[in-house]
């Protein structure tokens, strides 16, 4: 998903259902685990470095390294940077498969910069507001975005630390430049959500030039795609149960004293832009 407010969402209802399985060690906290699940998604914008590539599963899971080494699951943002992270990858491999399907069967608009999947995603993310708040975008307010003390010592170590290890040190630097521009943004969501109402006018000419309509995209009667027929909203709470899965795994490691290569070996190998099985020499 493209959007920071459908990760935002996501994250908050995956915490909620941590809670209420009573899975915590260390409580997370709810703010800082919606901020790093949103900003997952901002070095797409940096080129060459696709964070939403195979690399996914060996950040996650050096980022729970990290944590465990130095103890840092202590400290409630430090976690939430992890379990964000986990709730990212779970909400794109999920959906993306639907996403990608929908957006091969429409035409390109050759002079938007906006591409069809994300004109998709942009209005499911004000339908998954509607459907679970009752609101649009715009309306869940400011506050709902998160925030996380982006010059807490414990976040700027690991962030730097993992993202080294499995990318580039610059690339990564200017990575978490921008993380901490866009989250020091008070305006933040009212800039994004005005932009996606912009979006949402050439969503209108996508719907009518590709004769597809809304319950389509949001699959509710719940046609036929590859194997499946499951709607927008089925998908999303897979994700959920697979957010929620993947903490106990990580957990498991960080608290309960199960190997790395335990985990390494039961966390999924498969890609966020495509939901697809990765598979390495
Ligand atoms: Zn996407
Ligand atoms: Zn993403």
């Amino acid at each position: 998903m493209p959007s920071y407010v459908s990760h935002a969402i996501q994250a908050s209802n995956v915490l909620d259902k941590v809670y209420k399985d009573k899975q915590i060690f260390i409580e997370p906290d709810r703010d800082a685990m919606k901020t790093f699940a949103m900003l997952y998604d901002s070095p797409h914008s940096i080129k060459d470095l696709n964070n939403h590539d195979q690399h996914a599963k060996d950040l996650i899971l050096k980022i729970a390294q990290i944590i465990k080494e130095r103890k840092l699951f202590v400290d409630s943002e430090t976690i939430s940077l992890l379990y964000g992270h986990i709730c990212h990858f779970a909400f794109d491999a999920k959906v993306h498969p639907y996403i990608n399907h929908l957006a091969a069967r429409t035409k390109e608009r050759k002079l938007s910069p906006v591409s069809n999947h994300l004109l998709m995603e942009l209005y499911l993310d004000e339908y998954l507001s509607k459907q679970l708040y009752k609101c649009d975008t715009l309306h869940l307010g400011c506050d709902f975005l998160g925030r996380a003390d982006l010059h807490n010592p414990n976040i700027v170590d690991t962030v730097n630390d993992a993202y080294k290890t499995i990318y580039d040190y610059d690339k990564m630097i200017r990575y978490y430049r921008r993380f901490q521009c866009l989250i020091n943004d008070a305006n933040l969501l009212k800039k994004l959500t005005h932009k996606q109402l912009a979006d949402l006018f050439l969503f209108k000419h996508f719907l009518d030039k590709n004769n597809i309509s809304v319950e389509r995209i949001t699959n509710v009667y719940h046609n036929q795609w590859l194997d499946s027929s499951d709607s927008f909203m089925d998908l999303y709470h897979q994700s959920l149960t697979l957010s929620q899965e993947l903490i106990n795994l990580v957990n498991k490691f960080i608290f309960q004293g199960k190997s790395f290569t335990l985990i390494s070996d039961k966390f999924p190998t498969i890609s966020i832009d495509t939901g697809q099985k990765i598979y390495t020499k």
